[in-house]
Parts: structure tokens; sequence; C-alpha cells
């Protein structure tokens, strides 16, 4: 018996046909199992789910008759899901599936004690997830049980990361509070924020001492990926075997001058907020006042001259325009 054996007389509901969950209903999909697609009616994705082969209904029709419901809608709309669609519709010993455990780990939803409620996140975006499971390979997945009413949470979780591809890769257990602290604490302090401002402020002191935008862009933004590359393909040892001895002695005596023990301790400090529900709360607040600040945020980095510049250079790039032409596949979006 295979593990999605689990869910083979199951039907499974997915919310949402974003980045995740279309690349999960699709490799459920082929995966052999039964799946209804979970949207609003008149809502961007319905049309794409109805012509990709899909029985879409409205999110609380697809709830009704499923056995497990994967919560794929942007975070901040998960909350008034479950209260208006999931929680009076969902049948007993059914299961709840995330894939980020932020909504379940701070409370904003409260889940009826007679459900399941489980976390299989990928590490990867949607794109990746189904691209991977049509070569035959997988992303890896993190499965966590945050409450097993049935008996069979963990085996059901296991079995949904087995239908995306994931266990053909790795699965990593974890619980819903490592899941959604680490998960937030990469983004913020790494990952998106970390690495646009360590880029900014590198091009900004460039130019600030008289040196040509173009050259700053090539050397702080676009040369990124190369690194970012061979970190992604064999860690630090790699890196340091492609770059110059000079590069690498760069390395070794100016990094730790940028980021140094102040920055750990500012990186400690964003982590505290993110464990003790601050930027949870903050985050729900802005959302809730209409996004005021992540506006008026958002359009000061697209505002900002390495913007102007970048765009400039990568229209002259035509290899990248091949890449453009293709949906954007973010790491990870907010929200
Ligand atoms: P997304 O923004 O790409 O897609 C959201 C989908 O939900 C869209 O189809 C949208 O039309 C639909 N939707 C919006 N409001 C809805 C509503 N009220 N009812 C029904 N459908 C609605 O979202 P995503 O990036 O795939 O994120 C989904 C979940 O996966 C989130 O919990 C996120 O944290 C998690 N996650 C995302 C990634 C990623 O790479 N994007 C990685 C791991 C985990
Ligand atoms: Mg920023």
């Amino acid at each position: 018996m295979t593990t999605t054996d689990t869910l083979a007389k199951a039907r499974i509901a997915v919310l949402g046909y974003g980045s995740q969950g279309r690349a999960h209903a699709l490799n459920l999909r082929d995966s052999g199992l039964d799946v209804v697609v979970g949207l609003r009616k008149g809502g961007p994705s319905w049309e794409r789910a109805h012509a990709e082969g899909f029985h879409v209904a409205e999110p609380a029709d697809a709830v009704r008759d499923a056995d497990l419901i994967a919560v794929l809608t942007p975070d901040m709309v998960q909350p008034s899901l479950y209260r208006e669609a999931i929680e009076p519709n969902i049948k007993p010993g059914a299961a709840l599936l995330f894939a980020h455990g932020f909504n379940v780990h701070f409370k904003q939803i409260q889940p009826r004690h007679d459900i399941d409620v489980v976390l299989v996140a990928p590490k990867g975006p949607g794109a990746l997830v189904r691209r991977e499971y049509e070569i035959g390979r997988g992303v890896p997945c993190l499965f966590a049980v945050y409450q097993d009413s049935s008996g069979h949470a963990e085996a059901k979780a296991k079995a949904y990361a087995d239908g995306i591809g994931g266990g053909r890769a790795m699965l990593i257990e974890t619980d819903f509070k490592e899941e959604t602290e680490t998960d937030l604490f990469g983004e913020q302090a790494v990952l998106c924020g970390g690495a646009s401002e360590l880029v900014i402020k590198g091009f900004e002191t460039l130019v600030e001492a008289g040196y040509k935008p173009e050259i700053a862009y090539y050397e702080v933004m676009h040369e990124l990926k190369l690194i970012v590359d061979l970190f992604y393909e064999g860690g630090l040892k790699r890196m340091l075997e492609f770059v110059s001895e000079t590069a690498q002695y760069g390395d070794y005596v100016s990094g730790p001058r940028v980021i140094d023990d102040s920055t750990k301790q500012r990186m400690k400090a964003v982590l505290t907020d993110i464990q003790d529900g601050t930027f949870a709360r903050n985050w729900i607040a802005e959302h809730q006042a209409g996004l005021p600040n992540y506006q008026r945020l958002k359009q000061a980095d697209l505002d900002h001259p390495i913007e102007q510049v970048g765009s400039k250079l990568r229209a002259r790039m035509p290899w990248l325009n091949a890449g453009q032409a293709a949906p954007a596949a973010p790491l990870k979006k907010v929200g």
C-alpha cells in the first residue's frame, strides 16, 4: 500500500487556485486522487481552474462533501473563509490542511475540535512544485499535526504530501510554531527583507560615491543571481570554488564588517517580534486598516533609482525576456 492510499477514497477540496493551489490540485489529480477546487464565483481563478478540467464550486459547497480541505488562499483571507465557508460545513473527522501555520499558530483560526488539523508546506513556490512533479521528482515538504481527531491525521498529511510529489523528495516533521516562526524569520531577515536592503544599501553606497548607476546595478543586483545559484547548488563551498582568490579574501575580511554581531542582535529582535506575536498583530492591523503603510513602503521600493536603471538595463538583456513572459514564481507572497 502506498501512502497516498490513505486518501484513495477521499474527496479533497483545494480552496484557492494561485501559486500553491493550482500546483497542488494538478499534482493530486495526476496522483489519482479526487479533487474539487473551491473558489468565489467570478473570482480571478475560477475560469482557469475550470478550463484546466476541474470541478469548481463555491468554497462552502466544495467543503461540504470533502474529507480533506486544503486552505490555499492568501493568509489574510483565511480567517473569514474559515468562519463563513469551512466551520459551518466541514464534516466531523475531516481534515483541514494548511501550507503555512500563521493563522492557526497565531489563533486567528481556532479549529473545531472534531476535525484533524495538519500542515504540508512545500519548500518552494507552486510553479516549482508542479514542474518537479511533472518530471517525476518532487519538492521537499515540511509536515505537522496540530490536532488529531480521527487518529489518522499524520497519515493524511503524509498521503497529501506524497500526492503533491513531496514524498519523492523528502518529508521533514515539524510543528505549527516552528514552521510559522522560521518561515517568517527567513523571509524578513534574510530572503526578502535582508537581501533587498543589502542590495539597496550597496547600490546607494556606490552611486553616492560617484559611480555610474548602471555599473552599480550590475555589481550589486544582477550578479547576486550568480552567487545565489552557487549557494543553492553547493553551499558556501561551491561559491568559494567559483570566485577568484581576490574575491574570497575580500569576502573574509569585509563581509563581517558589513554584517556583524550588531546585525545579528537586530535579527534576534526581529525573531523576538515574531515569537511574541508583535509582528502578527501589526500585520493583521495593517491589513484591516486597508494596507496604508504596506502600499507606501511598496511604492518607495518601486520608485527607488535601482528600479529605474534596472528596468532600462533588463530591456537590453534579451535572455531575460523569455523569463519575463512566464508568470512570476515568487518565493513567498505576503498575504
Ligand atoms: P496566491 O495569492 O498565489 O493564490 C491565492 C488564491 O486564492 C487565488 O486563486 C485567489 O483567487 C484565491 N482566493 C482569494 N481569496 C479567496 C476567497 N475568499 N475564497 C476563495 N479563494 C480565494 O496564494 P499562495 O501564494 O499560493 O498562498 C497560499 C498559501 O500557501 C498561503 O497560506 C501561503 O502562506 C502558503 N505558501 C505559499 C508559498 C508560495 O510560494 N507562494 C509557499 C509555501 C506556502
Ligand atoms: Mg525592503
